[in-house]
């Protein structure tokens, strides 16, 4: 008799975009004649970039002959990719990351679920509440979450993010060792603050905890005022992991490359409190797990950076900035509080009249026949809120956001 990981037992139903899609297929089945309009996608609509695409062809191109075929190849990625990410995103803003700290990986949902392996089976993780459903899943799996009391974990701590605090999460009153931030937020659509950062450092570096900083969406940040990255804050190299994706930035959701920022100067201890590097235990992880990330799709990861590639997928990013604000638009009109959308392609809205994410759900797809995502399914806090985002067609984001301008105040 094979036992199974009991861990798993204590995962919650992963019920929200299940249960989405089954309300919309019953509305829709009930009436064929209606247009259903979704701004529940988490998935982006543009193709990829000529400067990406031509870069892959070439790669292919090179793939199909003897002298320039490439088999496995390095497990933190190829050297060109790493140079270029090193370059554009990190030494273009003065931080000192080199490209020997930078992992190249098949997404930053792989790295954020896999990097906790290196941490200890008892480690205290805190987490925003409402989240990005990974972090909190693999941690569930490895063993570090308790049982499920009323719907949150008894051994996470809970770091909720409402309209009450800017949706900015405060510092814990405990010690944990591992806190995941998300910033720009997957599902707030708010981006944290230089100082806001800097206390988060501050309080790491004296916790000797880890930051696990998830920036996915950082090429949607627009203020001035939000770093970029987390290793603008002095000391950050010390206490944090920066985890990207060129998912959102340039339109891989299906044809995958990420990386993680994993700085050599990142410790991690043992029982005796001898210090180890992070950098050495995660190399250690991905030879031994994972064979890399094709040559192709690196090559057309290296276009990004290009200056074509790079003015390709800004406009591309501008579209969806584009929607973001008429979709805002139409909430204001409807005079509904909205949240996000600036720095990053979701949009958060406070539920009116105290209604609960999943009664909005319902009224918008009946009313306007419009799908978005109810904010409790991301967490406890998230409830009374409700996701939309930016990442459909602008033709189709222009219709729901005039189906919303007639929602009566
Ligand atoms: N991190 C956040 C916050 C996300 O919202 C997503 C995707 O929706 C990911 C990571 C996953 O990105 P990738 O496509 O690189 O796996």
């Amino acid at each position: 008799m094979t036992k199974l990981n009991e861990h798993y037992l204590n995962l919650q139903g992963s019920y929200l975009f299940a249960e989405v899609a089954r309300r919309t297929a019953a509305y829709k089945a009930a009436h064929p004649q209606q247009e259903v309009i979704s701004l529940g996608i988490g998935d982006v609509s543009r193709p990829l970039v000529p400067a990406v695409v031509s870069a892959m062809k070439k790669a292919c191109d090179e793939m199909g002959q003897a002298d320039t075929f490439r088999g496995y190849g390095p497990y933190e990625g190829y050297d060109f990719l790493r140079q270029a990410i090193a370059r554009g995103d990190y030494q273009s803003l003065g931080v000192d990351i080199e490209a020997d700290e930078i992992f190249v990986s098949d997404g930053a949902k792989s790295d954020v679920a896999n990097f906790q392996e290196i941490f200890d089976a008892r480690a205290r993780v805190a987490l925003q509440d409402p989240v990005y459903p990974v972090y909190l899943d693999t941690n569930v799996m490895a063993g570090r979450s308790g049982a499920c009391v009323n719907g949150q974990f008894e051994k996470i701590i809970y770091l909720p993010c409402t309209a009450e605090n800017r949706f900015a999460p405060a510092l814990p009153k405990e010690h944990a060792d591992v806190i995941y931030l998300c910033s720009p937020n997957n599902p707030t659509g708010t981006a944290m603050t230089r100082a806001q950062l800097s206390a988060w450092v501050e309080w790491a570096r004296a916790e000797k905890a880890i930051l696990l900083f998830d920036s996915a969406y950082e090429a949607f940040i627009q203020d001035a005022d939000a770093p970029h990255s987390i290793y603008e804050i002095p000391g950050a190299q010390e206490c944090a992991v920066e985890f990207r994706s060129f998912s959102k930035t340039a339109g891989f959701t299906g044809t995958r490359c990420a990386y993680c920022v994993v700085p050599k100067a990142l410790k991690l201890y043992d029982k005796q409190g001898t210090a180890h590097s992070a950098h050495a235990l995660w190399l250690r992880r991905q030879s031994t797990k994972f064979n890399g990330v094709p040559y192709i799709v690196q090559r057309g990861a290296e276009a990004v950076y290009s200056p074509e590639g790079r003015a390709q997928t800004r406009e591309v990013i501008a579209l969806y900035q584009a929607n973001a604000r008429v979709i805002a638009r139409g909430l204001q009109t409807a005079g509904l509080q909205a949240f996000g959308g600036v720095n990053a392609p979701y949009i958060w809205l406070k539920t009116p009249r105290g209604m609960s994410s999943w009664d909005f759900f319902d009224f918008l797809l009946q009313e306007l026949q419009i799908v978005g995502t109810p904010g409790s399914g991301f967490g406890r806090s998230g409830e009374g809120y409700f996701r939309l985002t930016a990442f459909n067609t602008p033709q189709r984001t222009q219709q729901a956001a005039a189906r919303l301008g007639q929602l009566k105040k």
